[in-house]
């Protein structure tokens, strides 16, 4: 691939719901996970640059279903449903998690996990049981940290020292300035997602 691909090259490709698979395309694809808020649809919108893809800010606990998206027919990028949500319902939790452990454990061109967490936060009690289940899995993970730009630097680097320390790959990133996208890239890239 010469470069990614970007806005018009993109497009929606279909959907998982808890009684469908997603559509196979048979593109390496990449799938983006972290809890709500974290900034997840901002990020794919800004490494696609095809505003309103992934649309942000959604109600929580409402969208049940892993959307897929194709870029030029290279790549795709799976929307992992948000998690983490403080309100839902157990039934609404225990439907997430076998949508989406059903699609980690059997999704043939799955080539990378993308799990965003807000920097100011850190790494969450139930993002480290999705990076776990993924090294269990063999699913290679990429930790993104994202809103960094709003840490100060002496913030920052302590938040990212504390992240590394329970993942050594981590992204610095911010869907605002775009800082840490190419870097992502060429993570995307290690990974054989693009091609
Ligand atoms: P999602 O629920 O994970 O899809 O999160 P959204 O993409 O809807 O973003 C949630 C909020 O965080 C929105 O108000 C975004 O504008 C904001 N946001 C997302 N990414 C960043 C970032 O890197 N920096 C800052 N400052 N704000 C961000």
């Amino acid at each position: 691939m010469a470069a990614p691909p970007r806005g018009a090259d993109w497009r929606f490709a279909g959907a998982a719901t808890p009684g469908r698979q997603a559509p196979a395309l048979g593109l390496p694809e990449v799938a983006f996970a972290g809890r709500s808020n974290v900034g997840k649809s901002s990020l794919i919108n800004r490494l696609t640059r095809a505003a309103g893809l992934a649309r942000t800010s959604r109600t929580p606990g409402r969208t049940q279903q892993i959307n897929v998206f194709a870029g030029r027919d290279e790549i795709a990028f799976a929307d992992l449903p948000g998690y983490g949500f403080a309100r839902v319902p157990q039934a609404v939790r225990s439907s997430w998690k076998g949508l989406v452990e059903g699609y980690l454990a059997s999704r043939r061109e799955l080539r990378a996990v993308v799990v965003i967490v807000d920097a100011r936060r850190g790494i969450q009690r139930d993002d480290a049981d999705l990076l776990a289940y993924l090294a269990a899995a063999g699913r290679p993970a990429v930790l993104v940290a994202n809103k960094i730009d709003k840490l100060k630097q002496g913030e920052r680097v302590r938040a990212l020292a504390a992240m590394r320390r329970e993942c050594a790959d981590v992204i610095a990133f911010s869907a605002v300035t775009g800082e840490g996208e190419r870097e992502l890239w060429s993570r995307l890239a290690r990974a054989g997602a693009l091609g």
